[in-house]
């Protein structure tokens, strides 16, 4: 069994090499390396298309671009965020001075709970930052709803939701604004790369000027901006690997439909029941054990004994990091909490063979 090969949760997927390096060819004859040049234009458009998004700006990972989104709102006060989530999030609201408050998710597809909301709202709430978790799209009416009740702006961490669609609209439709990673372990990759998609064309020029140090003219920077710059290389990758992406997701679809026909319907495992009218990127297999004979750690533990790698994702939940451990705990978000202790991502990515998917699902199932 040692020397099974090393199966781990995701692989990054990469064009034919030979594609890429066709690429390098012309930045090699023009020398410009960074700084909004044609590939970042050109992939800016291509994305813009296929994300069905009217406004996009790109940056140089999804972490700049959450942080940049959020300050060109010029926000002050408290957000309301989900614990439940990647370390990104939550640092990129703080990171700009804000406070996150916490709201509890709820149990049938881990997103923010609509419901527990409004119950958090203060005087100092100014936005609400939720994340479609594992892709799967939060009720977008009902927090738009309570956004405009209460004057709040909404933000999205879409870092899931790559491609998806609801009703036939993008996804980044959703909110005043959506950030998208295109990290190197996501459905797309820029090797590191993100975008924002929003609401308002007035947002552009902020978004632009905040990636690029705040400068707004030759002699002028007015605003503290911070480098978020795309470059040319990873615009290039991201060109090439857009080529692939519906067969990726394609086959990313075929595997996800095989690990449900597999663990579906048994005893202690849960799955999220995907919704009609969306289109999924299957950018993720979460899988819940809740009551199951065995637990998340040792399904993980055995997995592991057998060189496959899933991942613990997300736990702890944001609330239980060190970092915020003195000002928020977990105990205040149960379902949150609970999830994160029986959850558990396994391996996925497009060319994942399905012998690999069939024996993941034989050694979780097994006696
Ligand atoms: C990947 C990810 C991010 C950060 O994106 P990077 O491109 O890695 O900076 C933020 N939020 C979530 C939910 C993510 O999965």
């Amino acid at each position: 069994m040692k020397n099974e090969k090393p199966v781990l949760v995701t692989r990054s997927s990469l064009p034919p090499y030979e594609e890429y390096m066709e690429m390098l060819k012309p930045i090699w004859e023009s020398a410009w390396l960074t700084n909004m040049g044609e590939f970042h234009e050109k992939l800016k458009e291509k994305l813009r298309d296929f994300m069905k998004a009217e406004n996009l700006e790109l940056f140089v990972n999804g972490h700049t671009a959450l942080e940049m989104a959020i300050q060109a709102f010029e926000l002050e006060g408290e957000v309301i965020t989900t614990p439940f989530t990647f370390a990104s999030t939550t640092h990129a609201i703080v990171r700009n001075g804000l406070k996150p408050v916490f709201c509890d998710i709820k149990p049938e597809d881990y997103t923010i709970d609509e419901n527990k909301i409004e119950s958090l709202i203060t005087p100092k709430t100014c936005a609400i930052v939720p994340v479609h978790v594992y892709g799967n799209i939060c009720n977008w009416e009902k927090i738009q709803k309570i956004a405009d009740k209460y004057g709040l702006k909404v933000i999205y961490d879409a870092a899931h939701a790559f491609g998806e669609e609801i009703d036939g609209a993008g996804v980044g439709s959703l909110g005043d604004a959506s950030m998208f990673s295109f990290h190197a372990t996501k459905v797309f990759n820029t090797i590191e790369g993100g975008a924002v998609v929003f609401k308002d064309p007035e947002l552009k020029d902020r978004l632009y000027q905040l990636k690029n140090f705040g400068i707004t003219g030759e002699e002028s920077v007015e605003f503290v901006g911070g480098n978020g710059k795309m470059n040319e290389f990873q615009a290039a990758m991201g060109l090439c690997n857009l080529k692939y992406i519906r067969q990726n997701i394609e086959k990313r679809k075929k595997l996800t439909e095989l690990y449900r026909g597999r663990l579906e319907g048994i005893k202690g495992i849960r799955l999220v029941k995907e919704q009609e009218n969306i289109a999924y990127s299957y950018t993720y297999m979460p899988v819940l054990f809740d009551g199951y004979r065995l637990n998340r750690d040792q399904v993980y533990a055995r997995l592991k004994e057998h060189n496959i790698t899933p991942r613990k994702y997300f736990y702890p939940c944001v609330n239980a990091y060190q970092c915020y451990s003195s000002m928020y705990h977990p105990e205040d978000t149960p379902v949150a909490k609970k999830v994160s202790q029986g959850i558990l991502t396994l391996p996925l990515y497009a060319d994942l063979d399905q012998e690999t998917v069939e024996r993941i699902c034989r050694i979780i199932l097994e006696d």
